[in-house]
Formats: C-alpha cells, sequence, structure tokens
C-alpha cells in the first residue's frame, strides 16, 4: 500500500489521479487531498476517499468545508502553509503536485526537501525554480517523476535506470510533440479576435482553464522546454519541438546512434498518471486503448514561432538563465487570468508577458524568498500594464 498526498486534488490531475485510485483501491490509500475554492467537489471527495488530511487552501473557504465534514478522525486544515507540513509527514509515500501555477512552488520545493518520491504535474514550480529542485533533490535524494505527458513520454523511453536530472546516456536530442492547440490553423491577424471560450476549448486534451489557453498561445510547449532543461538536464540546441495535431506519440528521444524511441496513447492523462503512480508496474485505467487503424495517419509540422511569439519567448528566457523564466511564467500566469477575466485580448498574452520580461533585471536563482518576492514584484508590474492600457 502507497500513502498519497493529491495536491490540487480537486482539478483536472486530480480528477484522473484519483479515477485511477478508484480503480486500485488495494495499492493506494489516500494520505491528504487539498483544494483551494472548490468546496462543493472537495467535500464530496472526502466523503468518498475519507483521507487522513484536507487542506484548504483559500483561508475564506475553509469553514464550509470543516463544517460539513463530520467525521473526527478527519483533519481538515486551512490555508498554504500547511501544505509544506502535510506533504512532509512521515505516512506519505507519494506527492502528486497537480496545483495550477506557481502557487504549487512551495509544496514541491517541501516534498523535496523531505525526499519524497513527486509526482510532478505543476510545471510551473520547475519552470521558475528548477535552478532550487534540482539539485536540491540529488542531495535529499528525492524521486521526480515527471507526469507532464511529454516529460512522461520521454522517461518512459529512458527505461527503468534513467535518473532524472542527470543527461541521459548516448542521448543526442528529445523532440517534444505539441498538438498546436485550437488554433494552429488561424491566421495571426485573427488572434485578437478569439475569445476565452474558444481558447479553453482544446482540441485533444480535456484540461484546466490556465493550461488551455498556455496550449492555445503554445507558452505551454515553450514551459515544457524549460521543464525538459531541468528535468533531463539538456541545453537549449537538444531540445526540439515538433507539431503532431493528433497527439498520440507524445513525445522522442534521439539517440546518436540514429534510433528514435517514442511513446504513444491516446491523449488521456491517466495513462502518464498510472506510469507515475505505478512506479515501474504497470496499472490499468480508464484510458482508451490506441486504434492505429481507425486513426490512419500520423502528421507533423514545423512549429511557427513568428505565429506563437510565447514559444520564442519561452525559449529565449531559457537561453538567458537565471531569474527570467521565473519572469516570464509569473507574468504569463497573471496575463492568462486576465485573458479569461476578458480583461485583455488574446495576442496580449504574449506581448504583455515580452514587455514585463523586458522591464526586470534577471539574476542568478539564489532563494526560495528571492523568487517568491520576484513573484509578487512580476504580479504587480503585469497588472499595473494590465490597467495602464485598459
Ligand atoms: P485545474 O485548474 O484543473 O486544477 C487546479 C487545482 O489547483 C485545483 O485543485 C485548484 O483548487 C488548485 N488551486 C488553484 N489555485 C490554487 C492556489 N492559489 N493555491 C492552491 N491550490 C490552488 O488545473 P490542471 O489540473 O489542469 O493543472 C494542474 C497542473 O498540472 C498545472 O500546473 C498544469 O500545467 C499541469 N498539467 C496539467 C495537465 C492536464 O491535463 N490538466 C497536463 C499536464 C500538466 P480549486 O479547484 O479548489 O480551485
Ligand atoms: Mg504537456
Amino acid at each position: 500500500m502507497k500513502s498519497v498526498s493529491i495536491l490540487g486534488a480537486t482539478g483536472s490531475i486530480g480528477d484522473s489521479t484519483l479515477a485511477i485510485m478508484r480503480r486500485h483501491p488495494d495499492k493506494f490509500n489516500i494520505h491528504s487531498l487539498s483544494a483551494h475554492k472548490n468546496t462543493a467537489k472537495l467535500i464530496k471527495l472526502v466523503e468518498e476517499f475519507k483521507p487522513m488530511h484536507v487542506v484548504v487552501t483559500d483561508e475564506s473557504a475553509y469553514l464550509t468545508v470543516k463544517s460539513a465534514i463530520k467525521r473526527t478522525e478527519i483533519q481538515v486544515h486551512s490555508g498554504a502553509d500547511v501544505l509544506n507540513e502535510i506533504v512532509v509527514d512521515d505516512e506519505v509515500d507519494l506527492v502528486v503536485a497537480g496545483i495550477v501555477g506557481n502557487a504549487g512552488m512551495d509544496s514541491v520545493l517541501s516534498a523535496v526537501q523531505a525526499g519524497k518520491t513527486l509526482l510532478l504535474a505543476n510545471k510551473e514550480s520547475i519552470v521558475a525554480a528548477g535552478a532550487l529542485v534540482m539539485p536540491l533533490a540529488q542531495k535529499t535524494g528525492a524521486r521526480i517523476v515527471p507526469l507532464d505527458s511529454e516529460h512522461n513520454a520521454i522517461y518512459q523511453c529512458l527505461g527503468g535506470t534513467y535518473q532524472v536530472g542527470t543527461h541521459p546516456k548516448d542521448v543526442s536530442s528529445i523532440t517534444l510533440t505539441a498538438s498546436g492547440g485550437p488554433f494552429w490553423n488561424k491566421s495571426q491577424s485573427e488572434f485578437s479576435m478569439i475569445t476565452p471560450d474558444q481558447a479553453v476549448a482544446h482540441p485533444k486534451w480535456d484540461m484546466g482553464a490556465k493550461i488551455s489557453v498556455d496550449s492555445a498561445t503554445l507558452m505551454n510547449k515553450g514551459l515544457e522546454i524549460i521543464e525538459a532543461h531541468w528535468l533531463f538536464n539538456m541545453p537549449n540546441d537538444e531540445i526540439k519541438v515538433v507539431v503532431h495535431p493528433q497527439s498520440i506519440v507524445h513525445s522522442m528521444v534521439n539517440f546518436l546512434d540514429g534510433s528514435v524511441l517514442a511513446q504513444m496513447g491516446c491523449p488521456d492523462m491517466q495513462i502518464p498518471i498510472s506510469h507515475g503512480l505505478g512506479l515501474g508496474e504497470r496499472l490499468s485505467n480508464d484510458a482508451d486503448f490506441l486504434d492505429l487503424i481507425a486513426l490512419g495517419r500520423l502528421t507533423f509540422f514545423e512549429a511557427d514561432m513568428e505565429k506563437f511569439t510565447c514559444l520564442q519567448l519561452a525559449r529565449d528566457a531559457m537561453i538567458a538563465g537565471g531569474t527570467a523564466a521565473a519572469i516570464l511564467n509569473a507574468a504569463n500566469e497573471v496575463n492568462v487570468a486576465a485573458f479569461l477575466a476578458g480583461q485583455i485580448r488574446f495576442d496580449q498574452i504574449g506581448s504583455y508577458s515580452a514587455k514585463i520580461l523586458n522591464q526586470i533585471a534577471v539574476v542568478p536563482v539564489e532563494s526560495l524568498s528571492q523568487l517568491k518576492a520576484l513573484d509578487i514584484e512580476v504580479r504587480r508590474k503585469t497588472l499595473a500594464c494590465i490597467n495602464s492600457v485598459k
């Protein structure tokens, strides 16, 4: 039995993780569940899974949850800081990092500090704090298992002896596949008219709102380049991107003898999450099996970096190093929220993020407190930028 802490249990990653837990009650028990605001869903999940601990990170939502949970053996906690105590509990074997955005950074670092096995979906924490997370994992022996489908695909292709954080042996490059999102065929001149509803309607993946918008701007692929750089210890020129609209090949590893290994499957996050939770053992799940004959053909295209400016922006931030990726990541998060709230246009997500990246000096990453202060500064400046042009 593995004891699992699921952070962001009410989200899309939480849904997929819990669907696998439902199938394998003999293998997992739920140590803890966290949510931010979605009290109704959290209460239902607590009734079903009966975790030992429940964390409501939005303090204003705490009382609703606390008063609904009558079982005295279940402890209900309030506030984001508690996550740091929960993930380091001796009883926890696996931590699923499924919180969206920079809010997931602290708990990821705490889990790594405690040497836990971290199943990582929250890519933003690695993008911003990879320079802290990866050396810390090496020091504490924490095992990081990527859940992001592309990174999980590469991890699967690298085989059981590969250790995340090291440059893979005999590998010349990796190729991340991108679906291209819903606007792959739209002309750039139409980008200013795109609505939030159109942007969150991803053609292949069913995901939370923020990552869906990131997929539509291709910032998601940009963040994934940076995520791959940290997880696989690879430089910019060894990380390629190819657009593959069917989202069946989830990524590829190119070995120096010309062999290419790819991982395939239907676009369903239960597949990479099952792989992560299984830690070497294959677990059944609700995802469909792949039917290549029904699909007929798989296609691949070059990514249009001029049209999808966010992809280039992220690559440039990675090359710049230091705090550049953290700045871009935080600015993007604020701009995506403003776009979803109808405050800025789709094309402004990239242009405002670029503007903020130019406004703030890039320095080496030194500490979590530095990154937290930077996050506050970037948020303030991005909001000022949004408000000044409204
Ligand atoms: P969702 O928006 O569906 O869920 C986000 C989760 O985080 C919810 O449980 C939410 O709680 C919680 N949350 C939101 N804000 C905060 C906060 N300030 N503090 C603490 N918790 C918070 O997101 P996804 O599940 O789609 O994505 C989660 C992460 O996984 C992201 O980093 C994303 O990039 C990554 N990922 C997701 C994939 C997917 O298929 N969805 C694929 C690959 C990576 P509540 O619901 O209560 O508000
Ligand atoms: Mg992905």
